[in-house]
């Protein structure tokens, strides 16, 4: 069993689809072991993709997702990393494929909905930024 952090982004919690993505997770057989909703500060927002400080689009990206609420949830599941990843579809929503998230959802290569862990050490680090241990269910 592998564990993922997933974030509805600022842009899917105003949309009211926090519903809809949770229901794609559990119809795929996926358990949410932690949740909560908060809203980022711009520091922690460019912690949280500190990875990407040398892009151009770090400072839009930090500020998009420090815009409105988001909803952080820990995924558990088999191979869940890269299941998410499907469901989730490609970061440019103009090539994700039919029925996954993004391109269902997004309007944007910024405000593409949600975001998932890309790797087990950056889900590690991920789930650390944001839950503690106490907070963890299953
Ligand atoms: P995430 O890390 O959010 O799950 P990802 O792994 O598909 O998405 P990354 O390459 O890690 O994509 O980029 C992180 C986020 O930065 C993207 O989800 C998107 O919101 C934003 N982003 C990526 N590329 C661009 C770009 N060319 N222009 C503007 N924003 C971008
Ligand atoms: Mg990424």
């Amino acid at each position: 069993m592998e564990r993922t952090l997933s974030i509805i982004k600022p842009d899917g919690v105003k949309k009211n689809i926090i519903g809809e993505i949770i229901k794609r997770f559990e119809d795929n057989n996926i358990k949410i072991i932690a949740m909560k909703k908060i809203q980022l500060t711009k520091t922690q927002a460019q912690g949280f993709y500190a990875v990407h400080k040398e892009r151009p689009f770090f400072d839009s990206l930090t500020s998009f997702m420090t815009s409105g609420p988001i909803v952080v949830m820990i995924l558990k599941g088999e191979n869940v990393i890269a299941e998410n990843r499907k469901l989730m579809g490609a970061t440019n929503f103009k090539e994700a494929e039919q029925g996954t998230i993004r391109r269902d959802f997004a309007t944007d290569i910024e405000k593409n909905v949600v975001h998932g862990s890309d790797a087990p050490e950056t889900a590690l680090f991920e789930i650390g930024y944001f839950f503690n241990a106490m907070e963890i269910v299953g």
